[in-house]
């Protein structure tokens, strides 16, 4: 006797109507910078600073928690720390810092979303 002889063809077939399950962002994993892949790290919590750059490593740390504009203006940071030591253009932290506002203020008033730059669509 086969399996299929105990399935009882008298109850109907449910089906369940549940939309797929939302796709919620996650925290962005890797960003491309002249043209090389770095990967990003969020990390609970860092010491002193909500972000660093590991030129070596290719790699950005990240203190996950707050609110989303100034994640992004960290991230944006981070990149010209990157974008700084991969052109050799020896500006200064505090010259970054100022391009960071800038670059931010700028893409604001153009009503650009950044907010891609820290989250990437879930799978
Ligand atoms: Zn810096």
């Amino acid at each position: 006797m086969s399996d299929a002889a105990f399935i009882d063809d008298d109850f109907p077939e449910v089906k369940i109507n549940c939309p797929p399950p939302p796709v919620t962002p996650r925290e962005r994993q890797r960003l491309e910078i002249l043209g090389k892949q770095w990967s990003v790290v969020w990390l609970p919590s860092m010491k002193k600073a909500l972000g660093r750059t590991d030129h070596d490593q290719l790699q950005i740390e990240m203190e996950r928690g707050h609110p989303d504009d100034r994640t992004i203006a960290t991230l944006l940071h981070e990149v010209l720390e990157a974008i700084n030591r991969e052109l050799v253009l020896g500006l200064d932290h505090d010259t970054i810092e100022r391009l960071e506002s800038a670059w931010f203020a700028f893409f604001r008033a153009q009503h650009i979303d950044l907010e891609p730059l820290i989250r990437e669509d879930g799978e």
